[in-house]
């Protein structure tokens, strides 16, 4: 895989603002916050996508996940936050390195940076125990 900004930021050849590190995971404050406290977490294994990730990678961030959650959100004031992960570039991913985007939840102020706004359109279940059968089938 190529590097991207993050390998360098992994690598200490580009400064971040630090908010924690293990063996296998870093997370930082993002450099173009949606709101105060947008903090990326990200596992130092050099993949693009989440499906791509190891186990080892995944339960590392699992594990510390909910912690820097609550942590973001006491420091920024704010019980909400969304957490946000994109996969390509159709789906928003612009850094080819996965992160994890933990972002509170401002209460709303007209030109202020709240946070993340999803425009989510749902539609109805159809054949859903097939659909959950292809999936299972899929499993690796
Ligand atoms: P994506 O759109 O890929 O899900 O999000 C990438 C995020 O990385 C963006 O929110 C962007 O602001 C952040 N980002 C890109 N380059 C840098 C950088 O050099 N330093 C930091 N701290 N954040 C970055």
């Amino acid at each position: 895989m190529p590097d991207t900004i993050f390998s360098k930021i992994i690598a200490g050849e580009v400064p971040c603002h630090r908010v924690y590190e293990d063996d296998l995971v870093l997370a930082f404050l993002d450099v173009n916050p949606l709101s105060y406290g947008h903090t990326l977490v990200i596992p130092k294994e050099a993949r693009a996508t989440l499906g791509e990730l190891s186990d080892d990678s995944a339960a590392a961030i699992g594990r510390v996940l909910p912690r820097l959650c609550r942590a973001v959100a006491k420091a920024a004031g704010v019980a909400d936050s969304n957490v946000v992960q994109n996969n390509g570039a159709p789906a928003g991913q612009a850094v080819l390195h996965v992160h994890f985007h933990i972002i509170p939840r401002m209460p709303d102020e007209p030109e202020g940076r709240q946070g993340v706004r999803l425009v989510w359109k749902p539609g109805k279940l159809e054949n859903g125990e097939e659909l959950a059968e292809k999936i299972r089938a899929r499993l690796d």
